[in-house]
């Protein structure tokens, strides 16, 4: 198979950011998407991204934001930034598109490539995977070579030989034979890992090389989406530093 894929998430309602990662993506030639997750939440434009994402046709898993936003979850024990948009972000969709984000399922796996938004570890209460030992036990539940996702917004590799797991620092590679790949592709609208600019992942299926991509945008229009729209000042702030 000739197809190469884009794996992207935590797209957060950015589309400075989606619109120049889906450009990038035809200029490295595309034919798939698979997104991990986390469409809307933190940035203004949740309808346009949305709509963006839901006409590639692709596969999306359920992100706890996509979850926050299209159900009755009480917010009042979050992070009162986060519980802010996910009240602002519900009273912009409409009926239609909050019945779009409660389609997506919590794991799926295509081509034989396995998405989650956070962990197969019980995928529902989407915890966070920053070492070996939780990524050890997102393997237990992982069937296929290859698994990606997305949540904490730093792209990282996780790699599970016979025995052992390994976290490696994300990096352009080629995928061996015989080992499993836990993927972390970072995020599109909110990177957390120092480094402002938005993030995704390429893998050609016939070479079988990954590739991570890192993207300028105009942060700037980004921020001011979010002061226009009133929401919290620290959530334009962080986009600029990238934590
Ligand atoms: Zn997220």
């Amino acid at each position: 198979m000739d197809k190469i894929f884009a794996i992207f998430g935590d797209v957060h309602s950015n589309i400075d950011a989606l619109n120049v990662v889906l450009d990038d993506c035809r200029s490295q030639g595309v034919t798939d998407f698979l997104c991990t997750g986390d469409v809307v939440g933190y940035n203004a434009c949740p309808h346009e991204c949305l709509q963006i994402v839901r006409d590639l046709g692709c596969p999306i898993v359920m992100g706890n934001h996509d979850h926050y936003v299209s159900s009755a979850q009480n917010l009042e024990d979050f992070n009162p930034a986060a519980a802010e948009v996910i009240e602002w972000t519900r009273h912009q969709l409409n009926d239609d598109e909050m019945a779009f984000l409660r389609s997506f399922p919590f794991v799926k796996t295509t081509m034989g490539i396995t998405l989650v938004h956070a962990t197969m570890d019980n995928p529902e209460a989407f915890g966070y995977v920053f070492d070996h030992l939780q990524a050890e036990a997102h393997f237990a539940h992982q069937i296929t070579p290859l698994c990606f996702h997305g949540h904490t917004h730093c792209p990282m590799i996780y790699e599970k030989q016979v025995s052992a797991v390994y976290r490696i620092d994300a990096q352009d590679f080629r995928l061996p034979i015989g080992r499993k790949y836990f993927i972390n592709v970072g995020s599109v609208g909110q990177p957390r890992d120092g480094d402002p600019r938005a993030t995704y992942v390429i893998f050609d299926m016939k070479t079988r090389q990954i590739t991570f991509r890192r993207l300028e945008y105009d942060i700037a229009a980004a921020q001011e989406r979010i002061r226009r729209a009133g929401l919290p000042e620290r959530l334009a702030e962080r986009l600029a530093t990238g934590n």
